[in-house]
């Protein structure tokens, strides 16, 4: 089976070919007109789709050597994204399925997330039932993952995404968006209770991050006031200080969700997951508190179409398809 995986949810244009559950080519273009903004410019990202999804789509056949006529499917992000960036995607799969005559199957971005943890590679994959943390630009969930596709969110933000934790930050120190990435580099020398930072009180599973981050705003501002080379003179303990207390949040509820499921697998997926801090703590959590963790390939942690494909794959096996009249949608359920 071969599968034309397509990702246009947001501000990269990927596209991927699978034969089975293996990836032939995961090809993604990257959008930098953002970078000047802070952020992504929804309209801006869906011309750039528009531009990029012909080459990108080229040189995932190409480079997986398979010609369109041997696809046996082709499978698009239907959801959750912005609206301009998944018409593009979306439209594009249908008309090509419709050409080549052979069945579209429309995928769940966080579902995705969670199945790349199938995507053969060699190594362990989780087995049912297991504990996915979905940690990304747009989302926080803790999902209990039954089946591959019977899925029940147990927890998710209130409010802010954990992406947005770390990029919000990243804009309070004047680091470029997305800033995550830089946090996590400059964590890596710093002392994590430099500064600490208090965490926020939630029930149950759910996360709330929004008040994390007026705090971290406030303590900036007032040391900035004292002393305008403090984020300059502390970065590395300020960066450590946020990080530590972000994944502090994060294994609180996975300790929960643990205790209240007996479930002890846990799979983290979405950019986030490529944090090293996080990454640390779960290598800690199976030492110390029996944990199996599980943790994707980088390539597979942000936005990437193979994850789209294995979704399409296990479709495929179930003969689960959809026809031309599905619909793009910005918010989507399991
Ligand atoms: P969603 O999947 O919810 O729709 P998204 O697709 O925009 O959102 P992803 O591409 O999965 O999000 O993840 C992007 C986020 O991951 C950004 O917020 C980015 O800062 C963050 N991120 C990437 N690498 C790291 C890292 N090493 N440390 C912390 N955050 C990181
Ligand atoms: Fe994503």
């Amino acid at each position: 089976i071969y599968i034309l995986a397509i990702e246009s949810s947001c501000d990269d244009t990927a596209a991927a070919v699978l034969k089975n559950d293996q990836v032939l080519s995961n090809i993604v273009a990257q959008q930098a007109v953002h970078e000047q903004y802070g952020g992504v410019v929804p309209e801006l990202a869906s011309r750039a789709h528009q531009q990029n999804i012909v080459p990108v789509v080229d040189v995932a056949l190409k480079k997986a050597g398979v010609k369109k006529e041997e696809l046996s499917a082709i499978a698009f992000t239907q959801g959750p994204g912005l609206m301009g960036s998944l018409l593009v995607g979306g439209s594009f799969s249908k008309s090509m399925a419709m050409a080549l005559k052979i069945p579209l199957i429309a995928v769940n971005h966080m579902h995705a997330h969670i199945l790349a943890h199938f995507i053969e590679e060699g190594t362990p994959k989780p087995t049912f039932p297991f504990l996915a943390l979905t940690i990304s630009g747009g989302h926080t969930q803790i999902v209990q993952v039954n089946s591959f596709f019977d899925l029940k969110i147990l927890g998710e933000t209130t409010d802010d995404a954990v992406g947005e934790a770390f990029d919000k930050s990243a804009k309070t120190l004047g680091f470029p968006y997305p800033g995550g990435p830089l946090i996590d580099k400059y964590a890596q020398n710093g002392n994590p209770k430099a500064f600490p930072f208090t965490k926020p009180k939630v029930e149950g599973l759910n996360f709330s991050f929004s008040g994390l981050k007026t705090q971290i705003l406030y303590f900036i501002q007032k040391n900035q006031a004292i002393n305008p080379n403090f984020v300059e003179e502390n970065k590395e303990d300020i960066c450590a200080s946020i990080q530590y207390t972000i994944i502090q949040i994060l294994l609180d509820k996975l300790k929960l969700a643990v205790a209240e499921t007996g479930i002890k697998q846990i799979a983290i997926g979405g950019g986030v997951s490529a944090n090293s801090g996080i990454r640390n703590a779960l290598l800690q959590a199976e030492k110390n508190w029996g944990w199996t963790a599980f943790i994707p390939k980088f390539e597979y942690t942000t936005d990437n179409a193979a994850m789209i494909g294995i979704v399409g794959y296990y479709n495929f096996l179930e003969s689960h398809f959809s026809n031309s009249s599905v619909v793009s949608k910005a918010r989507i359920e399991f």
